[in-house]
This record gives C-alpha cells, structure tokens and sequence, in this order.
C-alpha cells in the first residue's frame, strides 16, 4: 500500500460484531472472560483496548512499523522511551529541543541518574565524540522546535550502530510527520509523535505515540507503559485515528501553505530572518531536500526590531493566526517561544541557541493561503 492508502486502510479491519467501518468507542475498562484467563484477547483496559488497537495498528502501519503505542501524552511517550535506560546511562540529544523535552530530561531524569548531553546536531562528529560505554540513547528532533533545524537521521543512525549498535536512536518526529519522513527506515529504532499536533490535527486531544519495528523492543516498551499506565483513552484513540484518515491531504496543504508564507516573511521589510527548511538560505537546505519529502507547515521568523514589545504587538494584531501554544491543527496558531512554548529553558540556554524575543513561531493551518498572508501583512504594518 502506498502512503495515501495506508493512512485510511493500514492496519484496518472492519468491526467484527457489526461490520462497523470506523471501530467503535470502546468506553470500557474490563472485559468478560468465561472461564478465569479464557478471554477474547482484552481483560483489562490499562493493557489493551479495541480502539486503542485500531490506532496502535494504524500508526505503525503510517510510520512502517511493526508495533505501535499510543500515550496519554507526547510526553508520556518520551517517559516511556527514558525508563528504559537505568542509573549511570548516558542519552546524546540535540541543543535546540521542544521546551518540555528538555524540561523533563533535565528536571526529572538528571534527577534519577541520567546524564544528558546536548550537541549541535548539525555534524555527525559532535554525536560520535559524546559516546562512551554508558551511551543508550540518541535522542533526535528533526525539524527541531522552534529553529526548524534539521538533523541528517540516516547518517547519524549509521555513525551511531557503527559504533556500537546497542544504541537506541529515537526520533522525535512530531513536525514532519511520516508524510514527510519516515526515521525508521533511515535507520531509527523508535518513532516518537505527540499526536496531539498533526496526527490528531484538530487541537481536539492530547496524546503521545510511539512505533518501533524489533519485536524485543515493543515488548520493552509495552511492558513499561503497561506497568506505567500512561495510556490513551478510547475516545482520544477514536479521534486521532480519525485524523490520521486525512493526514496526507492536510499535510500536502500545510506544506503549500507554510512555503508561501515562508516566501512572503523572507521577502517582508521588517523580517530580519526566516527559519524554514524550504527555503534555500537554510542552513541545512540540502539535507532537507534529499531526507524530507516536502517542507512542512511549522515556520519561524524574527522581526529586525529586536524588542519584545514589537514581536507582540504583531502577535496581539493577527486576527486569524490565534496567539496560542501548540501547533499542527487545521487552524493557523502564531506562539511566542521566550514565553510560551520555551519559557522552561533557562534564559542563557535560549540565548546562546537563538530563543530572542523578536522570535515568533508560525502554525501554518490549512486555511486560504491569500488570507493568511492578508493576516499577517496587516499585522506586521500595525
Ligand atoms: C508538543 C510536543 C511534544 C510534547 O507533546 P505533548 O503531547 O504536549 O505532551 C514533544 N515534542 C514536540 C516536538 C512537540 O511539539
């Protein structure tokens, strides 16, 4: 099945009772079993839950994968991927990460004996010198957030294994989706999404997942989130399986939107400088190109007024971009990293990575492309 198939069909079996197309909402936490241990495949919800299976089934299919996981959060997913390391491990990431990504490895995990170490990831050579005989984990964003920098996954994947290949690599592939690239056939171990963003794409939930291709592994990471409990409820199951039957056209229409917009900021007096992988003054244009299918609708700029108070005033004046946190639904958001999305990194960190507060951060919906630039042209001439 080609991509465009697979998000509507893969992994998909019609209801067994009814014939129902789309699997019911199984709102239950137990299951009748006709003898103590003789039961249909689902005795307890917190393991396993029929609609919960349609959307595991469905995200390892889209991501070419074997197995699939599906979290109350993304960040429960990313919960789910650190217990697997003990004391002492040792996890290689990227310096410009989602704000809470970075929050929880060094709020909570430092916290259990976990050392972290944050790299430039745009050489392979800064990943390779960092692993030492404690390394577990590498932890790749790729778009990152908010700089849209891009990480080259097969040739990090390669360098990682060829050292040693008990290293997990894991990646963090909520910007792109598996529209745009899919890490586990780069080389990958571990796919992470918060669904919440564009695989649910309707900013209706809030939900993490996960998809791996090794057998072992799976059933690692079921045990925890089995033992852990951080699932997805059925409800949340039914919804993101409902977006992902249109991922691929939205996808293709945020990707249309995104590069206009893009187009219009870089060529906008008062823009200093535009982030977005599509554009050919990006810094790792070219891996873009030849690892990403298209460019994705997430996109940053900074205004040449270096003040907070200008970047407000446009984030205060749009009217159909809506101010607020999170991205990858239908709608157009607009976000202020220093303080929304990133105000957990400390202000120094955000500094040296470029975090100022001229940096506005787009959600580029799938809305008429002539009102978009309408909005934002109006908002910057404020
Ligand atoms: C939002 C986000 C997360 C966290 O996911 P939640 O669903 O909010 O827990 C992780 N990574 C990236 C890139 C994100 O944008």
């Amino acid at each position: 099945m080609k991509f465009n198939t697979k998000t509507i069909h893969g992994g998909q079996e019609h209801e067994k009772a009814t014939g129902a197309v789309m699997p019911p909402i199984f709102q239950t936490s137990t299951y009748a079993q006709s003898s103590p241990g003789v039961h249909k495949g689902y005795e307890y919800s917190r393991g396993a839950n029929p609609t919960r299976t349609a959307l595991e089934n469905s995200l390892a299919a889209i991501e070419n994968g074997t197995h699939g996981f599906a979290f109350s959060s993304g960040l429960s997913a990313i919960d789910c991927v650190l217990r697997l390391l003990k004391p002492g491990d040792e996890v290689i990431t990227g310096d410009d990460l989602y704000g809470g990504s970075y929050r929880m490895f060094t709020k909570l995990f430092e916290k259990y004996g976990l050392k972290f170490h944050f790299v430039n990831m745009d050489l392979v050579t800064n990943i390779t010198q960092k692993i030492n005989k404690n390394t577990k984990l590498v932890w790749l964003e790729t778009p990152t957030n908010p700089l849209m920098k891009i990480a080259d996954i097969q040739a990090i994947s390669t360098a990682v294994k060829n050292n040693n290949s008990s290293i997990l690599v894991a990646v963090d592939n909520t910007f792109a989706t598996p529209y745009i690239q899919q890490p586990l056939d780069l080389g990958a171990d571990i796919v992470m999404h918060s669904a919440t963003k564009y695989i649910g794409g309707h900013s209706d939930l809030v939900m993490g997942a996960l998809v791996v291709k090794d057998k072992k592994l799976a059933e690692a990471l079921h045990f925890i989130q089995f033992a852990a409990g951080a699932i997805a409820g059925p409800m949340d199951s039914f919804l993101a399986l409902r977006g992902i039957k249109t991922l691929h056209i939205r996808m293709q229409r945020h990707c249309e939107n995104g590069k206009a917009i893009a187009e219009f900021l870089n060529n906008h007096s008062k823009v200093d400088q535009v982030y977005y992988p599509g554009l050919k003054n990006h810094p790792n244009y070219a891996i873009a190109k030849t690892q990403m299918k298209d460019f994705g609708g997430m996109v940053s700029f900074r205004l040449k007024d270096k003040s907070k108070k200008a970047a407000f005033t446009v984030l205060e004046n749009t009217k159909i971009f809506t101010l607020a946190e999170s991205l990858g639904g239908v709608e157009s958001l607009a976000n202020h990293p220093v303080t929304m999305t990133h105000a957990s990194i400390p202000e120094k960190e955000r500094l040296k990575n470029g975090i100022t507060d001229s940096l506005i951060r787009l959600s580029v919906g799938i809305e008429d492309i002539t009102d978009l630039i309408a909005d934002l042209e109006q908002a910057l001439s404020v």
